[in-house]
């Protein structure tokens, strides 16, 4: 991962961000807040909330607070997630699939997997977690978070 700016937003383009690099490793989240949310499941990178910015659709930028913990950011245009934050902690995690390519990101573990979808195998051989990242990090031997 080098340092670099990455760009991204949201379907309808209203929500455009920058992200100053470097950004935590690709994790898929199997959860069923993601699942529903996504519609499948969902791949996000992260970094510090200050190295996040929202160039342009901060009116259009709605945060939808799904547990009592932590909200998920989404264009309120076309709908589209974008960024999913914990009220505690200093990083924000945003969705793989909207950030401008070619970019180095590259998925590299499965979260929540005992929460998974009926109707999909994960059969990419990356470290999976029954739960979150701690677990992750724990049985793969390396932290992502600062
Ligand atoms: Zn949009
Ligand atoms: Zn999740």
């Amino acid at each position: 991962m080098t340092e670099k700016t990455y760009t991204g937003g949201c379907l309808c383009g209203a929500v455009r961000y920058e992200v100053e690099g470097p950004l935590h490793p690709v994790h898929a989240c199997h959860c069923r807040q993601c699942r529903r949310q996504s519609g499948h499941f969902f791949a996000a990178t992260g970094a510090p909330k200050e190295a996040l910015t929202v160039v342009s659709g901060t009116a259009e930028l709605r945060w939808y607070r799904a547990s009592a913990h932590a909200a998920r950011g989404f264009c309120s245009v076309c709908g589209s997630a974008l960024f999913w934050q914990a009220d505690e902690g200093g990083s924000v995690e945003i969705l793989a699939g909207s950030m401008d390519e070619p970019n180095d990101l590259r998925l590299a573990a499965h979260y929540y997997v005992a929460d998974k979808g009926g109707y999909y195998e994960i059969t990419d051989g990356l470290p999976q977690s029954r739960q979150g990242e701690e677990a992750a990090e724990a049985s793969s031997g390396k932290g992502g978070e600062a």
